[in-house]
Formats: structure tokens, sequence, C-alpha cells
């Protein structure tokens, strides 16, 4: 009994459907630009609330709707000159004493 229900949901298994005659569910495919680089296209139902901004699949950043606007500055710290570098290690009285140093140095022709 258990043996023949089994044999008759393995024929029932293997579809032999096809697309033919079938309608497909109305689907929009939705652009998606990742600050990272990467594009995304997602399909959505043709009525969904298609959302601005959807997570990137490769990098997991906040990827926007291509047709949402121009993108947001990305929240990076601006970059840091070599100045703000040596700010961070020396003060200015110890970059002063610096300078008279290699000052020094020049004019006595040992640079
Ligand atoms: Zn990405």
């Amino acid at each position: 009994m258990a043996e023949r229900a089994l044999r008759g949901s393995r024929l029932g298994a293997v579809s032999y459907e096809n697309d033919a005659g079938t309608e497909p569910a109305q689907r929009q495919i939705v652009k998606y630009s990742c600050p990272n680089g990467h594009r995304l296209e997602v399909p959505f139902a043709a009525d969904a609330q298609v959302p601005a901004v959807w997570e990137c699949r490769y990098c997991g950043a906040n990827a926007r709707k291509d047709d949402a606007g121009p993108p947001q500055q990305p929240k990076t710290k601006p970059a840091r000159s070599h100045w703000d570098m040596l700010r961070e290690r020396r003060s200015i009285p110890e970059l002063e004493a610096l300078l008279q140093e290699r000052l020094e140095a020049l004019r006595q022709g040992r640079v």
C-alpha cells in the first residue's frame, strides 16, 4: 500500500507541463546602482511598491534605484592630507622645532 503510494507520487513528481498557453505573472525589473559600483536587477510584481533603496547583494551597501535621482553623497570621511596626518602626530611647537633643525642643517650644508 505504502509502496504503491510512493510509486504514484514518483510519477507525479516529473512535470510534463510547459510554458505554452500559460500567462507569466506581470513583473517589472527594477535596476539599482550600488555606491560601490555593483549593478542590481531586482524583479518585482508589477503592482508592487518598489523601494527606492535595495540592499546590494554583493556588498550589503544601500543600492539606489536608478531613476531615483542623483545618488546621495556617501558618508565617508574627507580625505586626509599629509598635513592632517602630520598634525595628528606632531604639535605646532614640535613642528617649529623640527623646521628650525632642518633649516639649520640646510644652512650648514649637511643636507
Ligand atoms: Zn555593492
